[in-house]
Order: C-alpha cells, then sequence, then structure tokens
C-alpha cells in the first residue's frame, strides 16, 4: 500500500451543514453518479465512512457528517475525528444563506485544528452553477474574508483556509477533488518533474497522471492547467472504460482497465489524445500535436522510461 502523507490511511473528511451537497460530490466523483441524480438522494442522518481504498490509488475515507448532529458534543471523540486526517473540506451552499454555515466552518476548524495542527482545511463554494460570473467571484470573495475575519477575531490567524468554486455539473468538482489531493502525497515533487522530463523529450503539450476511478488528476506537467484539457482527458476515460466494459470483457470478473490498456483519439482539430496504463489504477493521458506523434516509438519509449521512475517512487 503507498503511504501517502506519512501514515498509511490518511482520511478526507467531507463536513457541511445538511443539504450542502456532500453525498452528491461523494457520489458523483466516486461512484459515477450522473449529476441529476442526486437530487433523489435521501438525507444522511448518520456518520458515513465511505472507503474507496480498494479501486482507486487516493487512499482515503471520506466521513460524511450530516449537519444536524452535532458533533461538538462530548459524545464525539474529535481526537479520534480529526487525529487521522489529512485534509477536511468543508462544504457550503453558495445558492443559500451562509451565515449558520460560516459559524459550523469556524467551529470546525478551530476543533480540528487543537488536535492536529498540519491538518489543510479545503472550503467548498459549492452549487455555484446557478450563480452568475460576478456573483460567484462576490460570493467568494465575501466568504473568504469572513471566514478569515472570524479565525482573526478569535486568534488563530496561523490557520489557513483554501478555497475552491465546486459544482458537480460541471468537471470544477473534480479539478477541485484533485488540487486537495495532490497536497496529500508527499511525492508530489518528484512526479511532476518526471512528467516535465517526459513531455519535454517527447514533444508532448499536456500530460494528466490520473486516478482513473475518481478522474481526479493526482500530478500533471509544471505548464498551467486549463479546465478545457482537463475535461477533454477526463472524457477520454469515460470513453477508454466504456468501450473496455462493452466490448472488452468476456467474464465477469475481468476489469475494463489493466496493463494492456492504451488509446489513441485524433480530433479533427490537428490534436491527438493518448493514454496509457502506468499501474493497476492510474494512468497517464496526453495531450500532443498530430505532426510530433509521427515519432510514436520515441514517445512509447519514454513512456516506458516513465513507467518505471513511477515504480522507484512509489
Ligand atoms: P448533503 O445533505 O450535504 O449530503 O446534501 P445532498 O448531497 O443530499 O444534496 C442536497 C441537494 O443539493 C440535492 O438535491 C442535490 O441534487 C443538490 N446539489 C448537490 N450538489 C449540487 C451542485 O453542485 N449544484 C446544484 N445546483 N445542486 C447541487
Amino acid at each position: 500500500p503507498v503511504s501517502i502523507g506519512g501514515e498509511q490511511k490518511p482520511r478526507i473528511l467531507l463536513m457541511g451543514l445538511r443539504r450542502s451537497g456532500k453525498s452528491s460530490i461523494q457520489k458523483v466523483v466516486f461512484h459515477k453518479m450522473s449529476p441529476n441524480e442526486t437530487l433523489f438522494l435521501e438525507s444522511t442522518n448518520k456518520i458515513i465512512k465511505d472507503d474507496i481504498s480498494n479501486s482507486s490509488f487516493v487512499q482515503f475515507q471520506i466521513w460524511d457528517f450530516p449537519g444536524q448532529i452535532d458533533f461538538f458534543d462530548s459524545a464525539f471523540d474529535s481526537d479520534m475525528i480529526f487525529g487521522g486526517c489529512g485534509a477536511v473540506i468543508f462544504v457550503i451552499d453558495a445558492q443559500d444563506e451562509y451565515a449558520e454555515a460560516l459559524n459550523k466552518l469556524h467551529l470546525t476548524v478551530t476543533k480540528a485544528f487543537k488536535v492536529k495542527q498540519s491538518i489543510k482545511f479545503e472550503v467548498f463554494i459549492h452549487k455555484v452553477d446557478g450563480l452568475s460570473d460576478d456573483y460567484k467571484m462576490e460570493t467568494q470573495r465575501e466568504i473568504h474574508q469572513r471566514a478569515n475575519e472570524n479565525l482573526g477575531d478569535s486568534g488563530y490567524d496561523q490557520i489557513h483556509l483554501s478555497f475552491h468554486l465546486t459544482s458537480i455539473y460541471d468537471h470544477s468538482i473534480f479539478e477541485a477533488f484533485s488540487k486537495v489531493v495532490q497536497k496529500l502525497i508527499p511525492q508530489l515533487p518528484t512526479l511532476e518533474n518526471l512528467l516535465n522530463i517526459f513531455i519535454s523529450n517527447s514533444a508532448i503539450e499536456k500530460a494528466f497522471l490520473f486516478d482513473v476511478v475518481s478522474k481526479i488528476y493526482i500530478a500533471t506537467d509544471s505548464s498551467p492547467v486549463d479546465m478545457q484539457s482537463y475535461e477533454l482527458c477526463c472524457d477520454m476515460i469515460d470513453v477508454v472504460i466504456d468501450v473496455s466494459c462493452i466490448y472488452g470483457l468476456r467474464d465477469d470478473n475481468e476489469v475494463a482497465f489493466d496493463h494492456q490498456s492504451s488509446s489513441l483519439i485524433k480530433l479533427n482539430n490537428g490534436t491527438i489524445l493518448y493514454l496509457r496504463e502506468v499501474t493497476k489504477v492510474l494512468a497517464l493521458v496526453c495531450i500532443l500535436r498530430e505532426d510530433n506523434f509521427d515519432r510514436q516509438g520515441v514517445i512509447d519509449y519514454n513512456f516506458l522510461c516513465f513507467r518505471e521512475a513511477m515504480q522507484q517512487v512509489f
């Protein structure tokens, strides 16, 4: 098993008020539920530990704390809850009044910080699909400011909060999760370095290392990420897995992604998408210009070097 953050299984806790969207996020990111289906999710009223460590590179558990339970009750063992946890994601419904959510955020963060100072605090300003661009920025600015004021006023200046605008109706939730997870991978700089070397020697524009199950990218080269490229690569993974499920499986025990998985998609704008399996749960997806693909042998050779280096890192 891969050790992340110095612990065998760091947890990411997903918290927030009732109906803020926690279960939906979990279902959409880790269980391939389509966003529209979340409208029919039943409200949760117990802590759910969703352990996805078997199918995914990203080994963590999601604890869904239903908002109506007061987890500051002394019955809750905060050492146990926060002690083994790498990051807390706090979900705020941006389409709703957020005064109460801000209070709860403050309580959660200060409580967790007392237990473990190294926890990363990630605030998802969620359901922003319903908001105009201007209003989105305004909401983010206000939540950011008020949350930090609350911390400053009570002498917690040293607590750092990161903010992400998210929605399950587009790729922003995957992008945000990717950033959260990347902070918990100590080998990240090495991975980035390997990817930089790989793309520059192969004339590739952009490469993402994907956790196939969740479509979280756990690393990319250091050129800037644009949403469109990321979405394209996510869609490619879906296509590969779907086609593989339909045409590739002879019996029920086979998996749709294995050591022979690879795929090449040519787009009509002179761009190529190229996917290769790296490990049982990871895939490398590259974007490159068609002109540069005539030396596929070099790319494939470089890829093998990259994969070997990856095995040494982990
Ligand atoms: P939980 O109580 O925090 O687990 O919240 P749920 O996951 O049950 O979500 C409450 C409602 O919010 C559901 O009807 C979801 O369909 C809706 N929802 C969740 N995420 C989004 C989002 O990104 N955008 C929009 N518009 N609605 C969302």
